[in-house]
């Protein structure tokens, strides 16, 4: 009965993920295509992902920018409170790995550098279509790591 609706829980978490968004130092251009990505006219909301406001109900924390030393401990903070299992993407080059900002004495660099990051997205900026893509292949991902445990879990017992 728990396998049966910790299946479940998974289906429905891929097939309508909740995403937040956050930038953590971006100079805004990757958080209009972020937003882009969510209007009608690319409409990722057909994928079932739709926008939340608070990490706690959150699958997918979207960052974009570089992380800024003033705002890495909130990014840490934002990461904690999502739940179990949660991905990050790392929206931009910026995201990725520090981008036009690398070396400059404020930032930290990319987002991986204060969080584990699941997914990268490069581009300056980040066209929504690579955002959906993105999203959609790294829900894919996990779909097949799922499936993949179920299976070694089958073998394991010897059942089927
Ligand atoms: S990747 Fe380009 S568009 Fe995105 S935050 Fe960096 S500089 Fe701005």
């Amino acid at each position: 009965m728990i396998k049966a609706v910790k299946k479940l829980i998974t289906w429905a978490r891929l097939k309508s993920p909740w995403v937040i968004h956050f930038n953590t130092g971006a100079c805004n251009a990757c958080d209009i295509e972020i937003v882009a990505a969510l209007t009608p006219t690319y409409d990722l909301e057909r994928f079932g992902v739709l926008q939340k406001g608070t990490p706690r109900h959150a699958d997918v924390l979207l960052c974009s920018g570089p992380v800024t030393m003033q705002l890495q401990d909130r990014l840490v903070r934002i990461y904690e409170q999502l739940p179990e299992p949660k991905f990050v993407v790392a929206v931009g080059t910026c995201a990725c790995s520090g981008g036009v900002f690398e070396g400059c004495y404020s930032m930290l660099g990319g987002i991986d550098e204060a969080i584990p990051v699941n997914a990268y997205i490069p581009g300056c900026p980040a066209s929504p279509d690579a955002i959906i893509d993105g999203v959609t292949k790294l829900l894919k991902s996990y779909e097949d790591a799922e499936k993949e445990k179920l299976k070694n879990k089958k073998g394991g017992t010897g059942g089927k």
